[in-house]
């Protein structure tokens, strides 16, 4: 959460002697980052030395000590010495070359593949050895490795023995490049007293803050890294909860200054729908009406597992308003989604009759065609307006606001909903996710809403089918995938990273939507879709996949949230491994929304047995709760590290899942910490306050 990268005061010598700077001092500050990298880490949403260091690696690495080529075991990543023996060949396959050649040891041989990486020929010279590491697959009984690092074995061997911090990156920024501007801005820094008061570190057995920030990037091993990560973790939810009191105080019960009428619409659309709402859709739906019309502001949170038809609720209510004569807003997370939910309500709109006149408003949308919705909205003729955060943007001023839906509420921050309630007055605010949480953690985390479950699918779905395999299924895949198409369908491909060079043996949309090209029959069309995108060209590809103009989709999991193409019936993930059941669950929702068959196919990259015993469960359960219980009970604190659960609140280090324990007792230390001293008055507070009122941007503590 962006509001959450938390600057301290930072001190940084100059002329000799230690002078104070804050953490929103440039990162061009820094020694070796002139223009042109910072400019590449403003791609990261990096400005600044504080958002620097709290850019926390999405990964470790351990190099570990080369194997003989006979022990390497297929689907592990592993590390060989080894020589190239032979010619390498180059082939060009439309725009792609690949380059292929065998390397040996005293006891195997392995085929190596490369693709689009033609300085590799220049890179190798006979007879010479260089540590070659990738993960290992089994092709026909032979040895493979694609994309392999390519090492001289002086220096793979500085690597071995420490954990390796690995950062997200983009292109043109290495990893090395950013590990070394951290280690620079950790030296140059000399970090002031610790903020949290002493009793909840000592009770919390909390690692030192300064400690904290050093070893979540360069962990000494394994141990000193989680407690880094749980300091840190224990952090944000703390502060996070201290803004929650902060807003709860604000808008305790309000009663509500926007009585809405039951309306012959709302029922009549209910009853033309081309389907039938169900029982969950009905109860559910009678509780957002009743707050509607009853004698509070609405203040609620509506869970139901993706495909549980929550979008037709918020219409819905909507629609209550604006017969009432009020103005809606509805926002979305990504333009993409905001765009969707926007054609569909003007289609319903049309279809029947209704007194919608909605507006789209996104971020990417000419200034000239924003201030015309802004007039829209302003003078009324526009009574509903669906975007994104755009939405929010100080010079939105509304009419009549009443009702402020907030769709996928748990990509959102504390900040964002409430400066959007804040544009009307005590307006109803209803939220809707599709992430499950346990009610303890959502009455945490949602404050004072009140909590209605959409715990039934419609009953037309077929059930998806599942299979979990590993990487040498893919030609068979690829198969299936050029099948579906044939018929008519479309398909999603899911790739944990966007361009090459990331992390080893975890693929990325770039070269897998080029590999895909070239393997699949020239008709079908490819694409790809990440989040690193221009928005404009993001909404564009949307588009034209759902206008089925691309059959193949290959994405991050920028589509993760809401999308709605019901004629997509693949959803393929890469390195399923690497993701969080809960998220597994939530692509797999992309699917399986219309009539046809619907596939998922999650690819487990890594080759391990317990990969497979956990996505198994993926298997077994369509249900959003028990899976995300399951794979919390599956995992351990070891397994920390590169699997999240899902972007829950956008929590940068923290998951609400895994430390729902810590996310606890930063609340009870939260709750006890105002109990003792409401406005953090106390001296022995003074840099807590400073801190927390930084955060806030601002000084003044009195609401707390
Ligand atoms: P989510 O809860 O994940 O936001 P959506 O609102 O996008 O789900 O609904 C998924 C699909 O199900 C949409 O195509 C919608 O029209 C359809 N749908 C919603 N309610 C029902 C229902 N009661 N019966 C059949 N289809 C429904
Ligand atoms: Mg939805």
């Amino acid at each position: 959460m962006g509001v959450l990268c938390v600057c301290r005061l930072w001190g940084r010598k100059r002329g000799g002697r230690w002078v104070w700077m804050d953490g929103s001092a440039k990162i061009t500050e820094i020694k070796g980052v002139g223009e042109k990298t910072a400019k590449l880490f403003g791609k990261l949403d990096v400005q600044t030395v504080g958002e620097l260091l709290h850019t926390y690696p999405r990964d470790y690495e351990e190099f570990k000590e080369p194997v003989a080529i006979a022990d390497c075991a297929a689907g592990e990543l592993c590390s060989v010495r080894a020589c190239l023996v032979g010619n390498i060949a180059v082939k060009k396959v439309r725009n792609l070359t690949v380059l292929n050649f065998v390397i040996r040891d005293a006891g195997g041989q392995i085929f190596m593949t490369y693709f689009n990486m033609p300085y590799v020929r220049n890179l190798l010279k006979r007879g010479l050895f260089y540590i070659f590491r990738g993960v290992v697959q089994s092709k026909n009984g032979k040895l493979a490795m694609e994309q392999a690092k390519i090492y001289r074995p002086e220096e793979y061997f500085k690597l071995t023995g420490i954990l390796q911090p690995r950062y997200s990156l983009t292109a043109g920024l290495t990893n090395h490049m950013v590990a070394k501007a951290v280690r620079q801005a950790l030296s140059l820094c000399e970090f002031p007293r610790d903020y949290l008061p002493e009793w909840i570190r000592v009770e919390q057995g909390l690692e030192d803050y300064r400690k904290a920030v050093e070893e979540i990037h360069f962990p000494p091993d394994y141990e000193s890294m989680l407690k880094a990560r749980r300091r840190l973790a224990f952090d944000e939810f703390f502060l996070f909860i201290l803004m929650l009191r902060k807003c709860r105080e604000n808008n305790d019960v309000l009663e509500n200054r926007y009585p809405m009428e039951d309306d012959a619409q709302v029922r009549k659309l209910a009853e033309a729908l081309p389907y039938k709402l169900t029982e969950a859709q009905r109860k559910v739906w009678q509780e957002i009406r009743g707050d509607l019309q009853g004698g509070f502001a609405m203040n609620r949170l509506i869970q139901g597992d993706v495909g549980s038809g929550k979008t037709i609720l918020a219409f819905l209510a909507l629609l209550l308003c604006v017969s009432n004569g009020y103005q809606g807003a509805m926002m979305a997370p990504t333009e993409v989604l905001a765009a969707q939910h926007y054609e569909s309500m003007t289609e319903l709109t049309e279809k029947y009759g209704l007194p919608f006149r909605p507006a789209l408003l996104t971020g990417s949308m000419t200034a000239k065609e924003k201030r015309r919705v802004y007039e829209a909205i302003q003078c009324g003729t526009v009574n509903v307006v669906i975007g994104t955060h755009a939405l929010i943007q100080e010079r939105v001023e509304y009419r009549d606001l009443a009702l402020v839906v907030t769709d996928e509420q748990h990509r959102f921050g504390v900040r964002q909903r409430e400066s959007l309630a804040g544009k009307g007055e005590d307006v109803h605010v209803m939220v809707m996710s599709a992430t499950p949480i346990p009610r303890t953690l959502a009455i945490i985390l949602y404050g004072d809403l009140d909590i209605s479950i959409v715990d039934e699918l419609p009953a037309d779905r077929l059930p998806i089918k599942n299979c979990v395999v590993g990487t040498e299924y893919r030609e068979k895949a690829y198969r299936f995938l050029a099948k579906e198409v044939a018929a008519g369908r479309q398909v999603y491909v899911i790739c944990p990273m966007v361009e090459e060079g990331e992390l080893e043996g975890v693929e990325n949309v770039t070269s897998y939507t080029e590999k895909l090209k070239s393997i699949l029959p020239p008709e079908i069309r490819v694409a790809c879709l990440h989040g690193k995108m221009r928005p404009a060209d993001k909404n564009r590809i949307m588009e034209e996949y759902a206008a089925h103009m691309i059959d193949v989709l290959v994405s991050t999991t920028v589509i993760e949230v809401g999308i709605n193409v019901p004629n997509a019936t693949v959803m393929m993930i890469e390195n399923a491994e690497r993701f969080g059941l809960a998220q597994l669950h939530q692509l797999r929702g992309r699917v399986g929304r219309g009539g046809h068959q619907s596939y998922c196919i999650f690819i487990n990259g890594s080759g391990k047995p317990q990969a497979f015993e956990r996505l198994d469960i993926l298997n077994r359960s369509n249900d959003g709760f028990f899976i995300a219980g399951e794979d919390l009970k599956l995992r351990g604190p070891g397994d920390l590290f590169g699997i999240r659960q899902s972007g829950l609140m956008d929590f940068k280090i923290g998951d609400v899942y895994q430390d729902a324990g810590l996310l606890k007792e930063a609340e009870g230390c939260a709750e006890r910490l105002l109990a003792k001293d409401r406005k953090l008055a106390r001296p022995e507070h003074g840099a807590l306050r400073a801190y927390v009122g930084q955060v806030l941007g601002e000084t003044d503590f009195r609401t707390i």
